[in-house]
C-alpha cells in the first residue's frame, strides 16, 4: 500500500496534517528525523503510519505506562498489531509478549526506558529485525527540560549496540533551542530532518484571570459551560482535595487525580473522566500525559503552573479535536510562593549532586519568571508563549485571546517609570518588588523600617498611587527589560543598561490598563460554547446526541474510551454528511476500513432512523 492509502485505509484520515507527510517521506527514505510539534498536532501519525510500512519492527520508548496503554488501545482498534512492555505486566506476560514479538506478531512495540537494559530486552532486540527506533517525549532526554529523566539516557547505549543502526525517530510537543539541540546531540541523530512545525493552536483561547475569589469563579464558569468536559489544574494535592471538595458540595459531577490516591482509586478516577462518566476531573500535574482524550473544551487553571512549557502543554490537552476550547489560568500572587515552595524542596531525594541541584534551581526559577510574565503582560498571550518557544509571529493581535479581545485603555507612564527607577537605584539595587513598592508608596510598616528607608527621596513619593498600578509597571519594565531581576528566590530588581534610556526620555513607556469588560466575556463564551458541535443546525444537533448515546453503548460494550470508538469530530462529520451506504460512510473524517467493519452498520442504522430516511 502506498501512504496515502494506508492513512486512509487504517487510520481513516483524508489528508495528512501540517508536518505529517514531510516526516514519513523523511523516515521512508531511512532518514534520522526529529519531530518538534505542540500537543495534539499527530505526532503519533508520523511514527505509526512509517512503521506498517517498514520492513521490520518499530520500538517506540515512551516515559509513561498510561501514554503507552492507551496508545496500544487506539492501534489494536484501527487493526494493527502492537503491545507494551512496562511495569505494568507480570513477568510471564513480558515473556509472552516479547515472544509474540519475536515470531512478528506485532509491527510496533512500546517500551518504557526502565526495560531498555533488561537482558530479556536486549535478547529481543538483537534477534529480530528493528526497522526503526522512536523516542516519544524526547525532551526527557535533556537535564535542561522541564521533566528530565536519567533513564533516557539508557536509549544511547542501545542504539549503539545494533550492528545495523535503525532509523532514528524523536517527538516532542516542547523544545526551547537548548533541549532541541540536546537531543540532537545526545541522541546522536544521523544527518537528521528537523521539522518544527507551529506551535500555534489557533482553537484554543487564552487567558489570564486575576482573581482572589477563586473558587467563585471556577463554579461560575462550570456553570457557563454545564454539559462539557474539561481539566481543573492545581499546584498541590491539598489544593486537588479543596477545590474537588468544593465542587462534589457545589452537585458537580467532578472526580480527582494526584499521586497521593493509590493506584486502584487514580485508574478509576482517571477512567470515569476519559469515558465521560465524570465531566471534569480536579488534578495535579501527575495528570495527563498520555490522555489523548478529544472533546476536553476547557483547560482550567487554579493555580499558575511552574513552567510555560508544563503550562502549554497541560493547556494543550483542551481541543484535540481542533474544535474551539478554552485555556483559562487563575492567577493570584500567591501562587508564585506556592511554586518557589515546591522548586526548592525539588529533588532533596535524587541523584543529583549538590551543585547540579543549584543548577537545576536556578534554571527552575528563570523558567518560573517567565510563567509570571506571562500573567502580567498586557500583549498577546499566544504570541508571548509563541515566542518562548523561539517562534516570532510579529502579529501581536490573534483575535482569540484575553489580552486580544479585552478592552484596554492605553496610558503613557514613562514619569511612574522614571521614579520606580530612582528608587531602585537610589535604594542601592538590593530589594525585591515589594520592598520598592513599599518605599515609593511611603508604607509604615514595621519591616521597612528596619531597612531604614524613610531617609530616601523617593520615600513616599507615589503614596496616592495603588499597589496593583505600581506593580503593572514594574512588571512591564521587567517583561520589556529595562529592569531585571535575579534568578534566586529573593528576586532582587537591578537596573539595566537600557533603564537610562527611560530616565533621558529617550524612551517612553505606554501600558495597558484597565479591567477587561465582562459582557465582552460572557459573549465569547458562548458563541464558543459547544465545540464541534457548535457549528450544527438545530436538526444535525439532534443527530448529533442519538450519535453520542450509540457511541457511549459501544464504548460501555467494549469497555473502551468513547473518543476511541469515534471522536467527537468525527460524529459532526457523520451529522452533516448523513452517510447512508458504506461510500459515503468510508468519507467522514476518522472513519477507516477498520472502524467501518466494526462500527460502521450500527452507525448508518441509527442515522437513518433518527434522520427518517430525509436528507
Ligand atoms: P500528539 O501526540 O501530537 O499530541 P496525537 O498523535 O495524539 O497528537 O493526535 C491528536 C489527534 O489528532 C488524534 O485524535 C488523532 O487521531 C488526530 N489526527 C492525527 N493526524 C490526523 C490527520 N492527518 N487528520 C485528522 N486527524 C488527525
Ligand atoms: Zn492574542
Amino acid at each position: 500500500m502506498e501512504k496515502l492509502e494506508v492513512l486512509r485505509k487504517v487510520f481513516g484520515y483524508d489528508t495528512f496534517r501540517e508536518g505529517q507527510e514531510q516526516i514519513v517521506d523523511a523516515i521512508l527514505h531511512g532518514q534520522d528525523v526529529l519531530g518538534i510539534m505542540p500537543t495534539g498536532a499527530g505526532k503519533s501519525i508520523c511514527y505509526q503510519l512509517p512503521a506498517l510500512m517498514l520492513e521490520g519492527i518499530t520500538i517506540v520508548v515512551s516515559p509513561l505506562i498510561s501514554l503507552m496503554i492507551d496508545q496500544v488501545k487506539a492501534l489494536n482498534e484501527a487493526g494493527i498489531h502492537a503491545a507494551y512492555i512496562n511495569s505494568a505486566l507480570t513477568e510471564t506476560q513480558i515473556t509472552k509478549a516479547l515472544y509474540n514479538a519475536m515470531c512478528g506478531r506485532y509491527k510496533i512495540v512500546y517500551v518504557a526506558p526502565e526495560r531498555l537494559e533488561t537482558d530479556r530486552f536486549l535478547e529481543f532486540v538483537m534477534n529480530v529485525d528493528i526497522a526503526m527506533i522512536t523516542v516519544d517525549e524526547a525532551h526527557c532526554i535533556s537535564q535542561w527540560g522541564q521533566d528530565f529523566r536519567p533513564s533516557y539516557l539508557k536509549i544511547v547505549n542501545l542504539i549503539k549496540r545494533f550492528p545495523k543502526r535503525p532509523i532514528v525517530s524523536a517527538f516532542t510537543a516542547t523544545a526551547t533551542q537548548t533541549v532541541k539541540d540536546d537531543i540532537l546531540c545526545i541522541l546522536g541523530l544521523n544527518n537528521p530532518k528537523v521539522l518544527v512545525t507551529g506551535f500555534d493552536r489557533q482553537n484554543l483561547y487564552f487567558e489570564v484571570r486575576k482573581t482572589k475569589h477563586k473558587d467563585e469563579e471556577i463554579l461560575e464558569y462550570l456553570a457557563k459551560h454545564e454539559g462539557e468536559s474539561g481539566i481543573i489544574y492545581c499546584a498541590t494535592r491539598k489544593n486537588v482535595d479543596n477545590v474537588y471538595l468544593m465542587l462534589k458540595k457545589n452537585g458537580i459531577a467532578a472526580t480527582r487525580y494526584h499521586a497521593g490516591l493509590d493506584n486502584e482509586m487514580r485508574k478509576n478516577n482517571q477512567e470515569d473522566f476519559i469515558y465521560d462518566r465524570a465531566l471534569v476531573i480536579v488534578a495535579t500535574n501527575a495528570f495527563g500525559m498520555g490522555i489523548d482524550k478529544s472533546n476536553v473544551r476547557f483547560v482550567l487553571h487554579y493555580n499558575m503552573p511552574q513552567c510555560i512549557e508544563n503550562y502549554y502543554q497541560e493547556a494543550g490537552r483542551a481541543g484535540r479535536d481542533g474544535e474551539p476550547a478554552e485555556c483559562i489560568l487563575f492567577y493570584s500572587a500567591q501562587d508564585v510562593m506556592i511554586n518557589e515552595f515546591l522548586i526548592g524542596n525539588k529533588g532533596q531525594n535524587t541523584e543529583f549532586t549538590q551543585e547540579e541541584l543549584e543548577v537545576i534551581k536556578e534554571n527552575d526559577i528563570r523558567r518560573l519568571n517567565k510563567m509570571r510574565f506571562y500573567c502580567a503582560t498586557k500583549e498577546c498571550l499566544r504570541e508571548y508563549m509563541l515566542n518562548y518557544f523561539g517562534e516570532y509571529t510579529y502579529r501581536h493581535d490573534c483575535g482569540n485571546c484575553g489580552n486580544c479581545t479585552g478592552e484596554f485603555e492605553e496610558k503613557n507612564v514613562t514619569d511612574i517609570c522614571v521614579d520606580i527607577i530612582e528608587c531602585i537605584r537610589e535604594s542601592g539595587q538590593r530589594y525585591g518588588m515589594n520592598v520598592i513598592i513599599g518605599i515609593l508608596r511611603g508604607s509604615n510598616t514595621a519591616k521597612l523600617k528596619s531597612y531604614g528607608v524613610s531617609r530616601y527621596k523617593s520615600f513616599g513619593k507615589r503614596s496616592k498611587m495603588s499597589e496593583a498600578m505600581l506593580k503593572s509597571v514594574m512588571e512591564e519594565l521587567l517583561l520589556k527589560e529595562y529592569l531585571t531581576e535575579t534568578a534566586d528566590i529573593y528576586r532582587i530588581i537591578k537596573l539595566d543598561k537600557t533603564s537610562q534610556d527611560i530616565i533621558d526620555g529617550s524612551t517612553e513607556l505606554v501600558c495597558k490598563w484597565s479591567e477587561k469588560k465582562e459582557e465582552v466575556r460572557e459573549t465569547q463564551a458562548k458563541v464558543k460554547k459547544s465545540g464541534a458541535a457548535a457549528e450544527l443546525t438545530p436538526k444535525q444537533f439532534a443527530v448529533f446526541g442519538e450519535l453520542k448515546k450509540l457511541r457511549l453503548t459501544i464504548a460501555r460494550e467494549e469497555n473502551m474510551p468513547p473518543y476511541i470508538i469515534f471522536s467527537d469530530k468525527t460524529l459532526v462529520d457523520m451529522c452533516i454528511k448523513l452517510p447512508f451506504t458504506k461510500t459515503e460512510m468510508l468519507a467522514v473524517n476518522g472513519v477507516g476500513e477498520n472502524k467501518y467493519e466494526r462500527y460502521g452498520e450500527r452507525f448508518i442504522q441509527c442515522i437513518v432512523d433518527c434522520t427518517d430516511a430525509v436528507r
